[in-house]
Parts: C-alpha cells; structure tokens; sequence
C-alpha cells in the first residue's frame, strides 16, 4: 500500500513539472522549423456530429508527422558536446530525429523493430540516418538505442517520455485553442502519451473547461491498461492498421504517463474494423491521406462511443506515412492481414 501510495506521489510531482511557459519556449525553439499547420473543417464530420468539426492536418510537416515538433525541441535543448542524436521509433519519431538531426549537422541513429513498415524505414534512410532494426517490439528496439545512449556525445531522444518532446507537440495544443478558443473537445491519438500530455496541458492550462479525449486502438492499448493498473504495466503488441500507436509506455515512464493519467477526461479504444471505415470516411468524404494513427477520433464518433459534444470539435490528424500497399486495399474494401489476425474488408458505404 505504502509503496503504490510514494508511487503515486512521484508520479503526481513529476507531472507538475512542466507548465504552459515550457509549450511556449519551445514554440519559440521551433518556429520556422516547423509548419504552423492549417486547421480545416471537415464537413462530413460537422453533419455527423452536429458541431464544427476541425481537422489539425499535421500531415503537412515535411517529415509527414507531427513527431517533429518534440523532436525538434529536444534536438534545439540537447546537451553541449552532443554529435550524434539517437532514438527508438515506430517510423514517424525516427523520422522527426533524423530531419531534426540533418538540419543541426548532427549524426542520428534510428532504432526500430521488425514492426516499422517499409515506408516509414525508406523515409528515414532517405535523410541520411543510420537505422537499426531490432527484435520483435519497441522494447528491443529502446533496449539497443539506451545502449547507445551511454557512449559520449550520443543523446538519446525519447518518442513520448522526455519534457522537451512533450512540450513541442503540445504546440499543436496553443495553434488549435488560438484558432478555435471556444473548443468544446479535442480528440487525441493516443501511444506513449507524449502528444495527449502536451495538447491537453496547453489546452487545459488555456481553457480548463476543455474536454481532452486520448483515443487508441483496442489491441495493445498500453496507457490505457497502466492507468486502470495504476501504475505503468506491459502489453503485449500486436501489428495494427493504426501502426504508429504500437508499443509500451515503458515501465520507467517519468512524466507521460501521470500527465495523461492526471490531464485526459477519457480514454476511448477502437476496433481495427472501426479504423478501417473511418480511413474510409476520411479519404472518400474529405480526400484526406492519413494514416490509420490519426482516424481513432473519427472511428470512435462514427462507432457511437463518444458522447455528443456540445460545441466546436477538433481531432489531430497526426501523419500521413502510410504504407501504400495496404493504403490502397482498404480504400477498395479489400482483407487487411494484420500479423496473423485478417481484417475482413468491405468497400465505403457498402
Ligand atoms: C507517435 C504518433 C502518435 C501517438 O503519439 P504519442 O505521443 O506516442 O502518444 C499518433 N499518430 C502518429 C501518426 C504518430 O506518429
């Protein structure tokens, strides 16, 4: 009990650490590095919510993910001496470092596992980093980038759980309240936490009565199952169309964790059948190529499980790295294999 209970005040004094000025400072460190992205209505989504509905297109960073925020502000903040910067990565992280580290003249080294679709590793290699793949999960492939970490001038960047990376995504936060300050709920994708913890502190510290939803999908839902635990816990990790949510959180979590614990009103999960008609919808009602990462919020609307919002919605559309080949089959209602699990497909409206 004692224990849970320290447990619970680390976590708790941690999560305070950062504050609105930290998403501020690194909007500054960022700017003109990345795209002040556009938030566009989506007229589909407004008939079926019945409010404006906003798309933040963060597919239009150069590197195709918002990942280059954070990654750009832990990259601006790295120690004195740093030559060579290095990550784990589900693809669009890594990709963030690597374009991060290019425009400083730094080495990178991007650490993925066997997950990581083709595109995302192409699109790494093609910015001149190293890449490594290890093992099965995002567990080896930390396991191989903490090693690395340990030699001098290598500065390890973490995807969710470093400070500097949570307050760079959290400037999707101050760009959504700025263009829609009367926001009644902003619609989260949700993996490590490191994007739900800095939209939700930017916009809760902004307007309190904001509702931050984090949304995943139902298989591997890692912060979802440590906040019912109590504390963060493995899942196992299982190919997905939303492949950019895979992995854990980690069992050494420091901030992201307590900060969507303390920060998110809810947290809703998705079937891989309820990503696959909202990649759909977003493609044949609003022409949007996305990956299966940024449609939870619309596959959770579509699916009935959010309860109706009573102003202005907006969800982040958080890249569009998709793999192509699979891109291509669910937009013509084709199966989907996912690892050894088969998605059964049907086209748009069917
Ligand atoms: C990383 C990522 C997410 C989730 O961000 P977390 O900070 O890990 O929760 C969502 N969508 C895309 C496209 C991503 O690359």
């Amino acid at each position: 009990m004692q224990d849970l209970h320290d447990d619970h005040e680390r976590y708790r004094k941690q999560s305070m650490q950062l504050t609105l000025t930290d998403i501020f400072e690194a909007r500054r460190a960022i700017a003109g590095r990345v795209v002040r992205t556009p938030l566009l209505p989506s007229r589909f989504m407004t008939e079926q919510t019945g409010q404006p509905f906003f798309l933040k297109m963060e597919t239009m960073q150069p590197t195709g993910a918002f990942k280059l925020r954070g990654a750009t502000n832990a990259a601006r903040n790295a120690p004195e001496g740093t030559t060579t910067l290095t990550c784990c990565s589900t693809g669009n992280h890594g990709r963030g470092v690597a374009y991060a580290a290019r425009e400083l003249g730094l080495n990178a080294v991007i650490c993925m596992s066997s997950l990581v679709p083709q595109t995302k590793l192409d699109g790494i290699r093609a910015l001149g980093s190293e890449t490594r793949i290890v093992g099965n999960s995002q567990d080896d492939a930390l396991a191989e980038c903490r090693k690395l970490g340990q030699a001098t001038g290598v500065f390890e960047i973490s995807p969710f759980d470093d400070p500097y990376v949570i307050a760079g995504q959290g400037t999707i936060g101050l760009e959504i309240l700025e263009d829609v300050p009367n926001l009644d709920t902003l619609l989260v994708p949700l993996s490590g936490g490191g994007l739900a913890a800095g939209v939700a502190l930017a916009a809760k510290s902004i307007n309190p009565q904001v509702r931050v939803v984090g949304l995943t999908m139902d298989r591997g839902a890692a912060m979802k199952t440590s906040i019912d635990a109590g504390r963060p816990v493995e899942v196992p990790e299982v190919a997905s169309l939303a492949d950019s949510l895979g992995g854990g959180i980690g069992l050494d979590n420091r901030l992201s964790f307590a900060m969507c614990r303390d920060l998110l009103d809810e947290i809703i999960l998705v079937t891989e059948g309820e990503i696959y008609r909202a990649m759909q919808a977003l493609y044949y009602e609003d022409s949007h190529v996305a990956e299966g990462a940024c449609v939870v919020g619309i596959a959770a609307i579509l699916a009935g499980k959010l309860t109706a919002p009573k102003g202005p919605v907006a969800t982040i559309i958080t890249g569009r790295n998709v793999d192509m080949v699979q891109f291509t089959k669910v937009m013509t209602g084709q199966d989907v294999m996912l690892g050894d699990y088969l998605l059964e497909g049907k086209p748009y409206g069917a």
